[in-house]
């Protein structure tokens, strides 16, 4: 068989069910990437049907072929550049006006077709019937019944579809237009057959969309040898044309189409049943209400907020315990060192840091999925637009805005429901600027330790309300400096509403994880290992005390304390080897650290805390009882042991305080002083930004190793106590940095989501210059006006 590949191209208007079919056919053997050079996304998929290999393509919906929008190009170069076998035209015969527009233009471009009538059900229930046979004869294409979510018909369209790629017979399809315009259309295409140029476009459509003053087609034609003559002679019938309708030819054009489909569907449809209200239309009535509206939309936005951060909480916390374990894990069978240090902090941390944000995504974009192919999703952006338009944004900006609030990774993956690129790119660049929950344990900490507890939440809600007054002021500064050029319209039109399938929402969550996965992961992956390296090199540091020589004195100390406190009077000379003596101690340790386990994370003056001490004083009583001699022994060498734990251990933390004051990082820190000075803060404050690049609640963990307190988390007494012992700290101080965390650079998560969704270096780039740029000067405004007050 010489002919065993056939390439299928899916096109059709937004949710014509195309994906629904897509499925369908392909099942499980479909992969998703972008268009190449554009951020369009490109499904991909494979069928065996009979002896021959299908490629079908999942085109972007669209409802036109002009060049105006992004999906439009994708999809009309697409069928003219790789010149798919078949198309296949999924029509909504519910709405079957406004699909035949789209279908006509596809014929227009020659390459064989094949219609498919879905939604023939719906069709149906709202009492319109139509004529295949007709549909077909007056197309010059094969028509198929199908409902797509319930594969009815699939199988009848495939044999169609591989008839025609068989027959590879395209019967020419030409509507006319009307004297006027074909003239100029035979005109142009004689000049364009006389330039022979070699171009893949068939020459009426070419003719056609140069009078439509197409604008790739323009540029593309212009730059031919021959392209000027041929650009007069269109300018000069252009203008005849406009003398002739009244108006652009562009306009008129789609007129003369329009009345061509119109007329077409009045030739198809059999029946229709008048002023009959849908279901949608009845449910339409409340969820656009103009005062039930924007409840109901804030309660179901309120709902998909929580479940993405309340419900993802608990998955996520699985995920950080098992990379948390994978860490230990890998730690038991690795030599201490670097290469051990590199593994379980830099490569698994910072790599596991990324993957426990995948349940938000995951819940997301189930919520995402179902709003969208519920049909609601329309209606919300319709909702919103007016508001969000008076900021410069588009209606749907409105669910990645407050899902920034929880985290900017989700948020900036939200966007993709954001149709026209430049509304996508002002959302992407102003929601890190909505306060996201990572950013909490920091402000959580600097309040804590400079502002009192009447202050507190006047305090961070200042901050956040500050980061939506400056997102909402970017927005109108990006449209009206980056953006320039007229603001997409709400043209959008409100789509049945239906039942989503299992299948769609589940492909739909598998495949935002896996690029979430591989791109964020691999990014990641990179600066974890960078930040690693910086913070622990370089290793040969000059130390300004001899560390090792004062641990080892402080366990020479504890044996000699033991041997004088507790050997001596118990007449004992290797206590260590004493084995009842020791075994008492094990007791108490057991007794202890189990009591500690437990108590973990219970408020100080909590019943559950003071009925775990009750416990545990009886458990020490009765080991009291069983050894009334040695139980003080064991006690106070218990306390030796604590004692000389906690001085190794503080010694330890200052030898580390000292190496990371001298690794890169810390000279970075210093190096930067100079900059981040005029806000207030030192170089210590300096490594924690730059640390928190990564993420922000970093700053706190590496303001505790910069504190020398160790191990630290936003309730740490200790380190508040750092802090504000700090003589370079105060409340001032505190405030500007944490108006410097909020508005400085997203985290690299959120850098290297951008990075995907914009499909550019250039973009991540410029959020991080733009959002440190305004950092400062916030912070700066902040700290000396803050300063001149007073405070
Ligand atoms: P696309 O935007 O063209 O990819 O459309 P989808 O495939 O996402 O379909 C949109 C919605 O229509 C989904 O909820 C489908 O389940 C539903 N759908 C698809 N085909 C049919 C059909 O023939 N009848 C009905 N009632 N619903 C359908
Ligand atoms: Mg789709």
């Amino acid at each position: 068989m010489a002919n065993t590949k056939v390439s299928i191209a899916l096109a059709g208007n937004p949710n014509s069910g195309k994906t629904t079919i897509f499925n369908s056919v392909t099942g499980a053997r479909q992969h998703v990437g972008n268009y190449p050079g554009v951020t369009v996304e490109k499904r991909e998929g494979f069928r065996r049907y009979q002896d021959k290999e299908l490629l079908i393509v999942d085109l972007p919906g669209t409802y036109s072929l002009t060049a105006h929008s992004l999906d439009e190009l994708v999809a009309r170069n697409f069928i003219i550049k790789d010149k798919p076998d078949v198309i296949v035209d999924i029509l909504d015969a519910s709405n079957l006006e406004r699909n035949l527009y789209l279908a006509v233009q596809l014929l227009e471009l020659e390459r064989p077709m094949v219609v498919a009538l879905n939604m023939t059900d719906v069709a149906e229930s709202m009492g319109t019937k139509i004529d295949g046979q007709v549909l077909s004869r007056k197309l010059g294409v094969a028509v198929v019944r199908t409902v797509g979510n319930r594969h009815n018909g699939i199988d009848k369209l495939l044999a169609a579809t591989v008839k025609v790629a068989e027959e590879k017979t395209q019967k020419p399809f030409i509507i006319n237009y009307g004297d006027a315009v074909e003239g100029k259309i035979a005109e142009i295409s004689a000049l364009l057959a006389e330039e022979r140029h070699n171009l893949h476009f068939p020459l009426r459509w070419l003719a056609i969309k140069l009078l439509e003053n197409d604008p790739e087609i323009r540029n593309t034609v212009q730059a031919l040898p021959g392209g000027a003559r041929v650009a007069t002679v269109v300018a000069a019938a252009r203008e005849s044309l406009q003398a002739t309708f009244e108006t652009d030819p562009e306009l008129a054009i789609a007129n003369l189409r329009y009345q061509f489909v119109g007329s077409l569907c009045q030739d198809v449809i059999v029946s229709k049943r008048d002023g009959w209200l849908t279901t949608s239309d009845k449910v339409d009535r409340i969820l656009t209400n103009r005062l039930l509206g924007l409840p109901v939309f804030l309660g179901l936005m309120w709902l998909l907020f929580n479940m993405v951060f309340t419900i993802g909480a608990y998955p996520q916390e699985w995920l950080e315990e098992g990379v948390a374990a994978i860490g230990t894990y890998a730690g038991l069978y690795m030599p201490a060192g670097d290469l051990k240090s590199l593994v379980v902090d830099g490569i698994i941390g910072g790599v596991g840091g990324v993957i426990v944000f995948l349940p938000n995504i995951l819940l997301l974009f189930l919520g995402i999925a179902v709003l969208e192919d519920s049909g609601y999703m329309a209606r919300a952006a319709f909702i919103m637009d007016k508001i969000m338009h008076s900021v410069g944004l588009h209606g749907k900006s409105f669910i990645p805005l407050l899902l920034g609030f929880g985290c900017s990774v989700p948020a900036i993956m939200g966007t993709r429901s954001l149709e026209n690129p430049r509304d996508r790119l002002v959302t992407i660049l102003v929601t890190p600027l909505m306060s996201c929950s990572a950013r909490l344990p920091v402000y959580t900490l600097l309040i804590a330790a400079f502002f009192s507890e009447g202050m507190a939440g006047t305090v961070l809600f200042s901050i956040y309300v500050l980061g939506i007054v400056l997102a909402v002021i970017m927005a109108r500064v990006f449209r009206s400096v980056l953006f320039k050029g007229e603001s997409e319209p709400f043209v959008m039109e409100l789509p049945p509403y239906r039942v989503p399938t299992l299948q769609s929402i589940c492909m739909h969550m598998w495949e935002r994880s896996v690029l979430y996965l591989k791109k964020a992961g691999t990014i990641i992956l990179a600066v974890s290992i960078l930040v690693w390296f910086m913070v622990n090199y370089p290793s040969d540091v000059n130390y300004s005390k001899d560390y090792q020589e004062l641990i080892a004195q402080a366990e020479a100390g504890f044996s000699q304390q033991v041997a004088e406190q507790v050997g001596t009077p118990l007449n004992i000379a290797a206590v260590e080897d004493h084995v009842p003596l020791q075994t008492v101690i094990t007791d108490l340790s057991t007794i202890n650290e189990e009591f500690e386990e437990q108590a973990e994370g219970l408020e100080e003056d909590s019943p559950e805390l003071a009925a775990l001490t009750t416990a545990k004083e009886i458990k020490l009583q009765e080991v009291q009882a069983a050894n009334t001699e040695l139980y003080p022994w064991a006690m106070r060498y218990l306390e030796l042991k604590t004692e000389n734990e906690e001085q190794v251990e503080h010694l330890q933390k200052e030898a580390d305080g000292e190496k990371l004051a001298q690794s890169y990082a810390g000279q970075l820190g210093k190096f930067i002083e100079p900059v981040i000075r005029p806000l207030g803060f030192d170089w210590r404050s300096g490594i924690g930004l730059i640390a928190a690049f990564t993420a922000k609640e970093v700053l706190v963990s590496t303001m505790g190793t910069i504190y020398n307190v160790g191990e630290a988390d936003e309730g740490s007494v200790a380190l508040q106590q750092a802090l504000a012992n700090d003589s370079s700290f105060t409340p001032l101080v505190a405030y500007s940095l944490m108006v410097f965390v909020l508005i400085y650079s997203p985290c690299l998560a959120a850098l290297a989501v951008i990075k995907r969704e914009s499909n550019s270096w250039k973009w991540p780039l410029f959020a991080t210059v733009y959002t440190t740029t305004l950092a400062w000067i916030m912070s700066f405004l902040v700290y000396q006006i803050g300063s001149l007050l007073g405070y």
